[in-house]
């Protein structure tokens, strides 16, 4: 790896947590959310009062809920939704030589925790509604192919039968990045309950979120969930006896408590996130400049990001940032193209869906704290905006 020995990478604030001063509607709303922190505090007293820091019942209660949540057998903590992806490659062995399938249309942890494991990440373009598309996967299937890591994108499931088939047919197991899809189903059933295992992360920003980094993989498989647990723990067995050194990567036990407290929270969170969303498709689905990704009605979609496809995005988007609206991009350059890619050879053009997607994706804020006014303010804008 080349660095810039002179530039020196701060613990930078980042951008995402800034509000813009003049913005009346944020992404942003930890303050609101967290609002009732005091409630927290208390709880977060008794961890300390216990002295039970690390993993200890907070993790253990929080695995079970959150198993059940998804109805699978097993729930993992770990360190954050990276190392989620990171720890169940790791689990299944993989190593330099081998290749992963994946989406280039997504955020840049997913291939991040892929590199890291060792593999090589190989890119099959998508749908046009962002998701990884079966055929591709299909196509980029080779003897060294390990793991399919599918990404259920803005909170919107894959298609999770052809996958399956897929997975099947050739013996390549799912890992799925489930970070934008917590309570996301498929076909009536959690999306957690396909593939082998689904990453989670509680960023933040996360639709369950706590006040750090901190992650949860999900599977029915007993072996997994064994290994994952010696993974994130030294690989030890007990106190004296390490069965393969392995990482520092468990979940945080004061962010257990937080995501404990948020969990109750999460239907109100979740079914508020798609009555917004589905206001804005009703609203905007009679601009012809703007093409709103298919619904499926048996999936229950659950709006991480809510995002458009625009024609004269980013001029659109300057506009509704002037006008006190946070429209933001997820994201302007999808990750074949990224400088850390290069080493892969990919070129522009490579996988055109996905490319086209990032050229004209627009994400509007749908969460819990936007009124229906606000809403109706921003889709002003918008109409405004194409009449000229
Ligand atoms: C947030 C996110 C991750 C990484 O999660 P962290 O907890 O920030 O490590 C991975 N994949 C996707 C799609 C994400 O949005």
């Amino acid at each position: 790896m080349t660095t810039n020995p002179n530039r020196v990478i701060a613990n930078y604030l980042p951008e995402q947590y800034r509000r813009t001063r003049q913005a009346t509607v944020n992404h942003n709303y930890l303050k609101e959310q967290f609002a009732d922190y005091d409630h927290i505090f208390e709880k977060i007293k008794r961890v300390v009062l216990d002295g039970d820091y690390t993993l200890g019942e907070e993790v253990d209660r929080l695995e079970a809920e959150f198993a059940q949540l998804c109805g699978t057998r097993h729930a993992i903590g770990v360190g954050s939704g990276t190392d989620a992806i990171f720890l169940s490659l790791r689990a299944l062995d993989i190593k330099p030589g081998d290749e992963v399938i994946t989406t280039p249309y997504t955020f840049y942890a997913t291939i991040g925790a892929i590199v890291t494991s060792g593999a090589r990440p190989i890119f099959a373009d998508v749908c046009d509604d962002g998701n990884i598309d079966p055929k591709q996967v299909e196509r980029a299937i080779s003897s060294k192919t390990r793991a399919i890591v599918p990404v259920h994108w803005s909170g919107r499931a894959c298609n999770l039968t052809d996958l399956t088939q897929i997975s099947n047919h050739f013996e390549i197991p799912i890992i799925s990045d489930s970070c934008h899809a917590v309570k996301a189903t498929y076909k009536g059933r959690n999306v957690a309950q396909f593939g082998l295992a689904n990453c989670y992360s509680f960023h933040p920003l996360k639709n369950l979120n706590v006040w750090g980094d901190g992650g949860i993989v999900t599977t029915d498989s007993d072996d997994l969930a064994q290994r994952l647990r010696l993974l994130r723990n030294h690989g030890l067995r007990n106190r004296d006896e390490c069965e393969v050194f392995a990482y520092n990567s468990r979940l945080d036990t004061i962010q257990a408590v937080v995501a404990r407290h948020m969990l109750p929270k999460l239907e109100n969170i979740t079914e508020t996130r798609i009555r917004n969303a589905y206001f804005l498709d009703s609203k905007l689905s009679h601009v012809k400049q703007i093409r709103i990704p298919n619904r499926r009605q048996s999936c229950r979609e659950v709006f991480h990001i809510y995002s458009v496809f625009c024609q004269n995005r980013d001029a659109l988007q300057r506009q509704l940032v002037d006008r006190g609206f946070d429209a933001k991009i997820h994201y302007p350059v999808p990750m074949h193209l990224q400088p850390a890619a290069d080493f892969l050879g990919h070129s522009r053009g490579d996988f055109p869906a996905a490319e086209s997607l990032a050229a004209t994706t627009l994400s509007l804020p749908v969460h819990e704290f936007i009124n229906t006014e606000q809403l109706d303010q921003m889709i002003a804008v918008i109409l405004k905006f194409y009449e000229n």
